[in-house]
């Protein structure tokens, strides 16, 4: 068994797979998937396309992304029995008016798509 026990990159074609077990969709895509087959565990990195804009939380202007907020990790529903591990990094805008946000930035046009996957995460 040929890298057993060791995170195990999948293809192409797997970020694909997953993309869509996660339900995500546009902007939202599946970058890298790790499988720790000892561990039983698979961690799948999100990420966003570029050149997005997204709203400001507060008053729905769009902005261009300023930076990213600290990677999160949200626990998601076991996929094919394995205990899935969800990883984005939120993207941050600066609005002339309201500034930076605190908290996990803000999640603009993709906010549907990734809250309804961390609403699945988390309870
Ligand atoms: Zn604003």
């Amino acid at each position: 068994m040929t890298g057993y026990g060791q995170p195990w990159r999948v293809t192409m074609k797997d970020t694909d797979l997953y993309s869509r077990i996660l339900g995500l969709s546009d902007p939202w895509f599946v970058a890298d998937v790790e499988l720790d087959t000892a561990g039983g565990r698979v961690d799948v990195h999100v990420d966003h396309a570029a050149g997005v804009r997204w709203r400001c939380p507060t008053c729905g202007r769009e902005l261009a992304c300023r930076d990213h907020a600290e990677p999160r990790v949200w626990r998601h529903l076991d996929t094919c029995q394995f205990k899935t591990f969800l990883h984005a990094r939120v993207p941050r805008v600066e609005c002339p008016e309201h500034g930076v946000p605190s908290g996990q930035g803000a999640l603009g046009r993709g906010q549907g798509t990734l809250h309804h996957a961390h609403g699945a995460l988390d309870h």
